[in-house]
């Protein structure tokens, strides 16, 4: 069965398809729509990605909302993460955020992802949470990744995402938990069958 992303990252969409069931065939979303943001919290936007784009397919969708909250900064950048700093790249987007941060010793954080499940056959829809402790690291560290990878350092880890790579994200991250769950959640119900 064929589900499709809807994404326009290319880094979170190769996330993903390590993470759906050998049965689903997952297929990125070719289309004009451009959906707005409009959502204060990871799950309002999350949600609002999967409908929006779902009934412009009328086909099955995932999308996610995610990104990365900072304690002693109140949860920011927190659902800013992409739009934080726009235009700029990522090394001057995490610069200005350990910049941010050069004062604190306090430097728990946590990466947070609402993957969002909807079908506008049935108007079936079901969100799941996933997330990953950790802190914010005192320099940019590693390569692999995107987006705040290498500032991330997940708890019980010394390297940063960024050093880490997909393996440890596959297993651990907030995109890795909520996915797992979602497809889980799925199939259980019904929803996702593998005849289908
Ligand atoms: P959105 O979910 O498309 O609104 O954007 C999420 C943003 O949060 C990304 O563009 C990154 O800035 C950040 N983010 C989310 N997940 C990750 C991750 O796994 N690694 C690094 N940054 C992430």
């Amino acid at each position: 069965m064929k589900i499709f992303v809807a994404s326009k990252n290319e880094h979170k969409v190769h996330e993903i398809k390590l993470l759906v069931p050998k049965f689903v065939e997952l297929e990125l979303i070719k289309t004009e729509l451009d959906v707005e943001e409009t959502g204060e919290t990871f799950i309002e936007n999350s949600i609002i990605k999967a409908i929006e784009y779902g009934k412009d397919v009328v086909q099955p969708v995932v999308a996610d909302d995610s990104g990365l909250c900072i304690d002693v900064l109140g949860g920011f950048p927190g659902v800013m993460s992409a739009r934080y700093m726009e235009g700029a790249s990522y090394t001057e987007k995490m610069e200005s955020i350990l910049q941010l941060m050069k004062n604190y010793e306090e430097r728990t954080a946590r990466f947070v992802c609402v993957a969002t499940y909807f079908n506008p056959i049935n108007n079936f829809l079901i969100s799941v949470e996933g997330y990953v402790e950790g802190s914010i690291s005192r320099e940019i560290r590693g390569t692999q990744g995107f987006g705040y990878d290498p500032i991330f350092i997940p708890n019980g880890y010394e390297m940063t995402f960024g050093e880490l790579g997909e393996a440890v994200k596959d297993k651990i991250s907030h995109r890795s938990r909520a996915f797992k769950k979602l497809f889980e959640l799925l199939i259980k119900v019904g929803e996702l069958k593998e005849e289908s």
